[in-house]
């Protein structure tokens, strides 16, 4: 028999499924920081994109242009900490994330 999914309850108790993030395409992803400032359950972590890296020791020289993001990406560094409320899609300007329902974790 297959596992029923995980559900929420609004405060007035009505149900709803949490679509989880369950992959991040770090090919689309610019580094924008966006997903991380709205996460409430620190799911998110941004990682340094390692060529750059090479190319460039130093990454954090703050020049205020707005455009160096591309130096970096996001990484679903937690994911089993993930309630699914979708909040890093609506304000992904790429539409890096994949969401779905998901049963229990054993
Ligand atoms: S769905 Fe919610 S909890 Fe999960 S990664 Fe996105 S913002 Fe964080
Ligand atoms: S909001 Fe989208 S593009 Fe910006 S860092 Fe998060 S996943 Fe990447």
């Amino acid at each position: 028999m297959a596992m029923d999914n995980i559900i929420g309850l609004t405060r007035g108790g009505t149900r709803w499924v949490p679509q989880f993030a369950i992959a991040l395409d770090e090919e689309k992803c610019i580094g924008c920081g966006r997903c991380f400032k709205v996460c409430p359950r620190d799911v998110l972590e941004i990682v340094q994109r390692a060529l750059d890296v090479a190319a460039n020791e130093d990454l954090d020289d703050d020049d205020d242009d707005g455009d160096d993001s591309d130096n970096s990406y996001m990484r679903l560094a937690n994911a089993m900490d993930c309630i699914g409320c979708e909040a890093c899609s609506r304000v992904c300007p790429k539409k890096c994330f994949t969401h779905a329902p998901l049963p229990l974790a054993a």
